[in-house]
């Protein structure tokens, strides 16, 4: 090859590189809100989302629900039609999506030289910022790396430990796994903070009896992509399942991607998953196929035979809500996971005290009863294979308004309350005996307790 041919090589692959990196912007993108109040409207929108043409923000459709729906303008024309033809109101609530995201972005002229939760870090900062809470507490917290991504970043979080003790109680914390519910790392970084540094008695309670192991970020190239190059990006970056996504009229980039919270290993696909690389929901080609949902499990694996796991959260947003595993139940089968009622209780008194704090309400329940049907999920799989008692997936502010472009400003507002929500949480779970016997013999002793009830009543 001579020098000019090199040189054709290279500007041809230095186009094709900036081709790829490029920023994809969402000007003049609105989101319209529908609320479907029969059980025909709801079908309707549901065969509208199956079709893949627009960009579901709430995963939300059932009856009076929220549903926010984000569309490309070049399809606002036709979308309006559409709903017009079936007599079902859309409202457009955000005018231009791109505006909100670079509101989002803002950062205050004076900042603090600690981190203030005043702003939403980049995944490069969140390192940094995991890197000094260790140097900081270096008798307390220990960096750990579960695993790393498809694309080679690390899964990183830290492990805070206060008293060394044997057989201890184990909690864990998963943020970040959809991309840009950028408002989940924001709170698990909060929590991780109130852990090492609160003086309130009834935090550094929960802080120092429990062992600790908390993850920010869980889909780390999801994250940096969503500064990158796509705000609205929600899966992780595999390219094994590329394919055109021209039917559905989206960018094919959409299908370099799996839901990792819909690909482990509880009745994997059997429900709210999609088998097509180009939805949101994409379960993978098979369970477990990503590192990412790997690490997690494999690490609770783990962690759970180094003493008593009572604890498991996941951080998402948006909606307010305390999802009760597991999330293909509803009605009377919600006791296929047998402590339901104690997990139930738990979060309503936690979402007591969180309301307490702003105001702000959050449902409790399964997703099948207050969102929709979902399988594969992080947290039922925690539940139904780890078999750790007391699980949950919170999704966070807001209900819809911004939706995943939560402002800047309202991050400690909703660090405050989900605090005071963990703590209540914490509170009442060790009342009903968690921290001393485990689920199955629980369910034992609770058996033993309701037969010498009956023989006392005789
Ligand atoms: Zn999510």
């Amino acid at each position: 090859m001579n020098f000019k041919e090199m040189f054709l090589v290279l500007a041809i692959s230095l186009a094709i590189t900036v081709t790829n990196a490029e920023y994809v912007s969402y000007d003049q993108y609105k989101v319209y809100k529908i609320v479907p109040s029969s059980d025909a409207e709801v079908q309707i929108l549901l065969d509208v989302q199956k079709s893949n043409q627009y960009y579901f923000w709430s995963d939300v459709v059932a009856l009076n629900s929220d549903v926010r729906i984000m569309v490309d303008p070049a399809k606002q024309v036709e979308f309006e039609k559409y709903f017009e033809s079936v007599k079902i109101p859309a409202r457009v609530v955000i005018q231009d999506v791109q505006n909100m995201i670079n509101e989002q972005l803002q950062r205050p002229a004076t900042r603090s030289s600690k981190y203030a939760w005043d702003y939403y870090l980049s995944l490069d900062e969140i390192f940094a910022w995991l890197d000094q809470v260790v140097a900081d507490h270096p008798d307390v917290a220990t960096a750990v790396t579960i695993g790393t991504s498809v694309e080679g970043r690390p899964i990183r979080g830290v492990k805070i430990d206060f008293k060394k003790q044997a057989n201890p109680i184990i909690g864990m914390i998963e943020g970040g796994i959809h991309a840009r519910e950028w408002i989940s790392p924001a709170t698990v970084t909060y929590i991780i903070n109130e852990f090492l540094t609160s003086s309130d008695p009834d935090v550094k309670l929960m802080a120092e009896n429990i062992v600790w192991h908390i993850f920010p970020v869980t889909n780390p190239d999801g994250y940096a992509y969503t500064f990158s190059d796509n705000r609205m990006w929600r899966k992780n970056r595999s390219t094994y399942n590329h394919t055109s996504c021209a039917m559905y009229g989206l960018s094919d980039d959409i299908s370099n991607g799996i839901d990792l919270n819909r690909n482990f290993g509880f009745l994997w696909m059997s429900i709210g998953a999609s088998d097509i690389p180009c939805a949101e929901t994409f379960a993978g080609h098979v369970e477990f196929s990503e590192p990412e949902s790997r690490a997690i499990a494999n690490y609770v694996t783990t962690i759970k035979n180094e003493g008593h796991m009572v604890y498991y959260f996941a951080f998402h947003s948006y909606s307010q809500m305390v999802l009760v595993p597991y999330s293909h139940v509803a009605g009377s089968t919600v006791l296929e996971a047998p402590n339901y009622g104690d997990m139930f209780e738990v979060a309503i008194r936690g979402m007591d005290k969180l309301k307490a704090v702003h105001g702000t309400e959050y449902e409790v329940g399964t997703s099948a009863e207050i969102l929709y049907p979902v399988s594969g999920s992080s947290f039922d799989w925690v539940k139904g294979v780890a078999e750790i008692p007391i699980v949950y997936l919170f999704e966070l502010r807001d209900v819809g308004e911004f939706g995943f472009l939560l402002p800047p400003a309202r991050i400690i507002p909703n660090n405050e309350e989900i605090m005071a929500g963990l703590i209540e949480m914490e509170k009442v779970t060790r009342r009903l005996g968690y921290y001393h016997i485990s689920d199955g013999e629980r369910v034992v002793v609770s058996f033993v307790l309701f037969a010498l009830a009956l023989f006392v009543a005789m």
